[in-house]
């Protein structure tokens, strides 16, 4: 399949990109030239009966959105109600902390665990209070790390669980596909996610109650079985966060080209990576990941030990290599500031890095990278 080119530096300077090309071209051009509606209408409904047999779940319980972050707020708002709280890793994209107080909740940061970078659940169970409703894990670079324990302390402390999986769509946990199973799973579609509409997200809800407001919220709060559409009534705050026809057929023919050329691209360089990098240990550190999913890994991240995080991060830029720091704590966002002290969260903040992962890399250009590293150590 042609890609439309870009431009001409290495595959490297970038450290992620989205794989569009022709198809993607073909099937928005069909949309545009022959449906005679853009917003929500067939071609999202059929989006969302492919995500359903994807994930393995009923249509009802798939909601596409304009984003991840969209379907973040919508589920938060949909089951905390103003003035509660969310369990949520201080290591996480500001979009996880920003629906959370978009629903006027308050996100709780928690500390990670330093071997996966995800949620430590035994310093979550500190944090809990009286107004506690809802847990937010994020699978850091698509890995469900203790996602049954997770679960387990959501029914222990009676909490909600909204799974912030934008990293995570196409991986499969216990065999069956991330999303088949649980509370509230929440993907991102964006520019740079395993798959792209463009912009776009979804909701993964196995509650029929949540699901109808979840369709109210979407859209403006109107009623979703009203006979007549004009009368149809605003029972709730909602927001217009429906997906376009437009970026439903992109995510279609992404959805398409996932298993077949995305998935195993990224396995495969994360695999070259590891097998490259495994004779610097002390150096450099992997992040652990779950023994009960087979990852479909949205970044490669490392752990660059004994403080020359940054050093190395200078010379692979000399290199013209791309690199990244996921994330700035949320606890040290000036809109979130806090006296908070998270001790896991903030060394391993100096030791993150980002290498570059997107299916245009290949195994030589993972060598180069490597090359650059092994030199500098
Ligand atoms: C991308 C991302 C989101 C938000 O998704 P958008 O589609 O960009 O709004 C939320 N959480 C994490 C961890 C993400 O990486």
């Amino acid at each position: 399949m042609k890609e439309i080119p870009r431009d001409s530096a290495p595959p490297y300077s970038r450290l992620a990109r989205a794989m569009t090309g022709e198809a993607e071209a073909a099937a928005a051009a069909r949309v545009l030239c022959h449906e005679t509606y853009l917003g929500m209408g067939q071609e999202v409904r059929r989006f969302e009966h492919d995500l359903a047999q994807f994930l393995q779940v009923e249509p009802w319980q798939v909601l596409s959105t304009h984003s991840g972050t969209g379907a973040l707020h919508v589920a938060v708002s949909a089951v905390c109600p103003p003035g509660t709280e969310v369990l949520v890793p201080s290591l996480t994209y500001a979009a996880s902390a920003q629906a959370i107080t978009a629903a006027q909740c308050l996100p709780v940061f928690c500390d990670v665990h330093a071997h996966s970078a995800t949620l430590d659940i035994t310093d979550a169970a500190t944090r809990i209070s009286a107004r506690t409703r809802a847990i937010m894990p994020m699978h850091y670079a698509g890995n469900p790390w203790q996602r049954q324990e997770i679960y387990a302390f959501a029914a222990k402390y009676h909490l909600r669980v909204i799974e912030d999986a934008a990293h995570a769509f196409g991986s499969l946990f216990q065999g069956s596909p991330l999303g088949a199973q649980g509370d509230m799973v929440c993907f991102s579609f964006d520019g740079i996610k395993n798959i792209t509409c463009g912009e776009g997200g979804c909701i993964i809800t196995f509650d029929k109650d949540v699901a109808k407001i979840c369709r109210e919220m979407r859209e403006l709060g109107f009623q979703q079985d009203a006979q007549v559409p004009h009368e149809r009534d605003v029972v709730r705050q909602g927001w217009r966060y429906h997906m376009s026809n437009v970026f439903a057929a992109v995510g279609r023919v992404q959805l398409q080209r996932l298993l077949t050329e995305f998935a195993p691209k990224r396995q495969k360089l994360v695999a070259h990576y590891m097998e490259n990098l495994k004779n610097l240990q002390g150096n450099v550190a992997f992040l652990h990941t779950s023994n009960d999913a087979h990852i479909v890994p949205h970044m490669f991240v490392v752990r660059i030990l004994g403080q020359r995080r940054d050093a190395l991060r200078a010379a692979l830029t000399q290199a013209h290599v791309a690199t990244g720091i996921h994330y700035r704590p949320c606890h040290w966002q000036s809109f979130y500031k806090s006296s908070l002290t998270l001790p896991v969260t903030e060394k391993l903040y100096t030791e993150l890095l980002t290498l570059p992962l997107h299916p245009a890399l290949e195994t030589e250009h993972v060598d180069i990278i490597c090359s650059h590293i092994a030199d500098f150590f």
